[in-house]
């Protein structure tokens, strides 16, 4: 054996056997500054958001200028839970029982969780190799709905200009799910400006980490008024600072039920300090993202998921498809990458478990087979991009699943 065979030999031996221990649902700390932003609310005890002093505004409301000013948009409203921003949104523009509501067939269950919630019908877009949702199947559906709730899922965007095109040609008004696009944009247009109302999330695993809660925008007066009194916000609308003026409430405020899912200040109070990094924290995860996509080049049998160059995403998590693999060889990938310390999940499992986002597992909601998405869906591997990883972890990380992944596919499984 030549030296640099042996090298080789030695190097591939060593990728082997290289075993990564980070945890993959560890995130950052919550920053100190919020630490203390927040105990200065429990100092006080004036939590609920409406409880403020003399001359104050409260955390809540300073949230929501902020965001919106952030966004660039006049409405926000801070609620309870990205759920809740979707299941307001929804109400806010009338949408009732027996409404169909278009969505995406790749997505999280919130988002036809949210349209069940109020008594409306999910109807299933399918979804393209670029694990966007496939407009040629909207525009053929566009006559079944006056509504679309398009899930940015995993932070992949698509076309949003032919996206709007098809939706105001058949007068389909648009709701984004922004929960993994909070500070993403297409071709420079803020991600959740496009639609009518947009809704995030600020859930531990999203962009912002307040254990629970959620943001809906809009640049609708009326909308968002509703969307406020639904919110659970009394006759104290006047105390919000990015809701529209009191004059909009008159014609909404006797006729909108209050479906409490409010933000509190405690909460609002580590958002703020945290959306002060959010475009430093964007950065770290696209630096991390990057580490991950090229190691994961050139696996054959592996399809990395090519961005468009107009895309702005944020690299929270990563995905990749094993197009057209058997059940038998994904579990055996991610048996094996998970005893090497690397956790994927695999989306298109046939039995629900975790945080599955298959349409078919949602069977409270009637939906058709779509073929060509179901063999996309199947092959969909996702991984969490956690700040706490370094980027020679991302190297590690991909060295193994590459090495994984070459083993299975060699197999003769
Ligand atoms: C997390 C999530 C939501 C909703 O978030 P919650 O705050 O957990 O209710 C909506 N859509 C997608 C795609 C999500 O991942």
């Amino acid at each position: 054996m030549s030296d640099i065979d042996a090298a080789h030999n030695h190097r591939q031996k060593q990728a082997m056997n290289e075993i990564f221990t980070g945890s993959f649902t560890q995130q950052e700390p919550i920053p100190k500054d919020a630490i203390e932003a927040a105990v200065a609310v429990m100092r006080h005890g004036r939590l609920h958001r409406y409880n403020v002093g003399a001359g104050e505004s409260g955390e809540t409301a300073l949230l929501e200028a902020e965001f919106a000013a952030y966004i660039g948009v006049p409405y926000a409203l801070a609620v309870a839970s990205g759920g809740a921003a979707m299941a307001t949104a929804l109400r806010a523009m009338n949408v009732g029982p027996g409404d169909r509501v278009l969505t995406n067939a790749f997505t999280l269950a919130p988002v036809p969780g949210a349209i069940a919630s109020v008594g409306a019908v999910p109807v299933f877009v399918g979804v393209t190799e670029g694990l966007v949702i496939d407009l040629d199947d909207l525009a053929a559906k566009a006559d079944q709905a006056d509504v679309l709730m398009v899930s940015h899922m995993r932070g992949h965007m698509c076309d949003m200009d032919l996206l709007m095109e098809i939706c105001d040609a058949a007068n389909i008004r648009v709701i984004e799910d922004c929960a993994h696009t909070m500070g993403g944009h297409w071709r420079g247009k803020m991600s959740g400006t496009h639609g009518v109302m947009a809704c995030y999330s600020t859930q531990t695993y999203k962009h912002l980490n307040s254990g629970e809660g959620g943001f809906l925008v809009s640049n609708d007066a009326e909308m968002m008024a509703r969307a406020v009194m639904l919110s659970g916000s009394y006759m104290l609308f006047d105390r919000h600072l990015a809701a529209p003026e009191p004059a909009v409430f008159e014609a909404v405020k006797y006729d909108t039920p209050n479906v409490s899912s409010r933000m509190d200040n405690l909460r609002a109070a580590i958002l703020r300090v945290q959306l002060r990094g959010l475009e430093d924290q964007i950065t770290a995860w696209n630096t991390r993202y990057a580490v991950i996509e090229n190691g994961l080049r050139g696996v054959s049998g592996l399809t990395v998921i090519e961005r468009p160059e107009v895309e702005g995403f944020v690299g929270s998590s990563i995905q990749f498809l094993l197009l057209d693999w058997s059940a038998q060889k994904i579990g055996e990938v991610l048996s094996r990458c998970g005893a090497r310390g690397v956790e994927l999940k695999w989306f298109g499992g046939a039995e629900p478990s975790g945080f599955t986002s298959r349409y078919d597992s949602w069977r409270y909601v009637k939906s058709t087979p779509m073929p060509v998405s179901d063999r996309i869906l199947a092959g969909i591997l996702d991984m969490r991009v956690p700040l706490t990883f370094s980027t020679e972890d991302y190297e590690l990380i991909a060295r193994i699943i590459r090495n994984e992944v070459n083993i299975v596919a060699q197999s003769d499984l």
